[in-house]
């Protein structure tokens, strides 16, 4: 089974936790045991497991990766799409995480929760929840 929702964003590059809306889905139509994939469906943002409890941390994995992959850094499909380092940014991340499903919840660590970092906003981001048994 498969959920969606919507996340708009509101800034350029942004790191929200969208760990509240995923246990929501998995709560709701989840099976007992199993395993759930959370993935955004863009090319430019991307979604990980990380501490959420500080949100100083998403702000960082931003900071990393801007020195990474800066904005402008004569990149090639910068020439027909100006935003090559929102792909890069978001190949480096990955679009979806895995989660077991234990006893009808996330399993997720003491300080875990899921982040979708934005790389080129703000917009409306579409998020899937695919459970399975
Ligand atoms: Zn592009």
């Amino acid at each position: 089974m498969t959920e969606y929702f919507e996340v708009e964003t509101e800034a350029a590059e942004q790191s929200i936790d969208i760990t509240e809306r995923v246990k929501e889905i998995v709560k709701r139509v989840a099976p007992e045991t199993g395993t759930a994939q959370i993935m955004v469906l863009h090319s430019t943002a991307a979604v990980v497991v990380n501490e959420t409890a500080d949100p100083n941390i998403g702000k960082d994995v931003l900071r990393a990766l801007d020195a990474f992959a800066p904005r402008r850094n004569d990149w090639l499909h910068d020439r027909i799409d100006d935003n090559a380092h929102s792909h890069v940014k978001a190949s480096l991340l990955g679009p979806s995480e895995v989660v077991p499903v234990v006893s009808g919840e996330l399993l997720l660590g003491t300080w875990q929760g899921i982040w979708l970092f934005e790389f080129d906003g703000p917009r409306t981001r579409r998020v899937a929840v695919h459970v399975s048994a």
